[in-house]
């Protein structure tokens, strides 16, 4: 049997008509860069995140840089994040001109360890970027408490967290402001590229819209430097369609992560995924560790069962950033997630015959 890893195909089909008619209706409005689909589903994406502004953007690295611009963060400042993420959390740091300051990880959650922040904050520390890792909320209240404390703003970066939720609150609700991607392989994906931030400042969302379109408050009157960072009118009649389905599809890919829980939990060398007490948890990735994870990757894959992994290299190790002079050994958890990790297949549309497939294989490797 195979068991791809993704399978974006299968749910385009279960809404075919449905986007074909939002489609059909971008073209008859000639509606292309942003305009009101982009609009209504900025309303619709704010509501959803019991925020009172979304503002649609290129991408999810898009939304990261203009929301650390809305907050004035530029060259000789630092902000606090984790080096077991994707490279666009810190990239939107660098590309502002300031420095990503990497702290480890908690060993259960795979998420920033609170306890870690207070030893990273010098003088020249602005903001802290709590990265809601594979679909599950870093533990915000103390995050919040330090934040406030030390007179820091937080950015989640909840680009794969669409609908997760931290003691009954939304993803992206909780810090000053909140990024999403919609990557077409992300828990709300576009078809195409796209992101949004969500905030309740009216102050931010109105910087925010004035940079992502080359800082005009009307067109041709600039009053800031800005630049384009719109999201396409296509993206936003598709998130429209997608958003509807978003309950039912993050309550199917629960039940997957219930049943490989079940498969697989017990199972000597491996770690399954731990849900916090705090969290609903939207399992965008289903990583569980192992020892010989590489070897397992592969032998899966001879099987055609397509599996991954998320990270094979902490930020802090890759080249891009060796200048920060952070060595191996300087984040041991995230070192040992970034060797041990193994993403399981994951999506609404999985079979429950593709998860017990996956699970016997994997125990027969063991
Ligand atoms: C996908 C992702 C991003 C970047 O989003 P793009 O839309 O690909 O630019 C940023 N942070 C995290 C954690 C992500 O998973």
């Amino acid at each position: 049997m195979k068991v791809p890893f993704l399978d974006l195909k299968s749910q385009y089909v279960s809404i075919k008509e449905e986007i074909a008619d939002a489609l059909q209706q971008v073209l008859d409005n000639t509606a292309f860069a942003g305009g009101k689909f982009v609009e209504e589903f900025e309303n619709e994406f704010a509501a959803f995140c019991n925020c009172d502004h979304a503002i649609g953007v290129g991408n999810g690295t898009d939304a990261l840089w203009v929301a650390l611009l809305a907050k004035d963060i530029k060259h000789g400042d630092e902000v606090i994040t984790v080096p077991n993420t994707f490279i666009a959390t810190a990239e939107a740091i660098s590309i502002c001109g300031a420095t990503p300051v990497f702290i480890d990880v908690k060993e259960d959650t795979y998420n920033m360890d609170p306890d870690k922040i207070e030893a990273a904050i010098t003088p020249k520390t602005k903001a802290i970027i709590p990265v809601h890792l594979y679909g599950q909320m870093a533990d915000m209240d103390p995050i919040m408490e330090i934040a406030k404390a030390h007179n820091l703003f937080v950015i989640e970066d909840a680009s794969q967290a669409h609908a997760a939720q931290y003691k009954g609150k939304k993803a992206g609700s909780i810090g000053d402001l909140g990024c999403f991607s919609f990557y077409p392989g992300k828990n709300l994906g576009a078809y195409g590229e796209a992101g949004a931030v969500v905030t309740n400042d009216a102050n931010l969302a109105a910087r925010m819209k004035m940079f992502r379109d080359h800082g005009q408050i009307k067109k041709y009157y600039h009053s800031i430097v800005g630049w384009n960072a719109r999201m396409d009118g296509f993206q936003g009649a598709v998130l429209s369609v997608k958003l509807k389905h978003l309950e039912a599809w993050t309550e199917a890919r629960r039940k997957n992560a219930r049943l490989y829980d079940k498969l697989l939990g017990n199972t000597a060398d491996i770690v399954i995924p731990k849900e916090a007490d705090y969290a609903r948890h939207v399992y965008h990735v289903y990583s569980i560790r192992t020892k010989n994870s590489d070897q397992m990757l592969q032998q899966l894959h001879d099987k055609d069962i397509y599996c991954a992994m998320h990270y094979p290299v902490p930020l802090h190790l890759q080249d891009a950033y060796k200048d920060l002079g952070k060595g191996k050994g300087s984040f041991p958890v995230a070192e040992i997630c970034a060797e041990q990790q193994l993403s399981l297949p994951m999506y609404p549309e999985l079979t429950e015959e593709m998860i017990t497939h996956t699970a016997s294989e994997i125990k027969k490797l063991l």
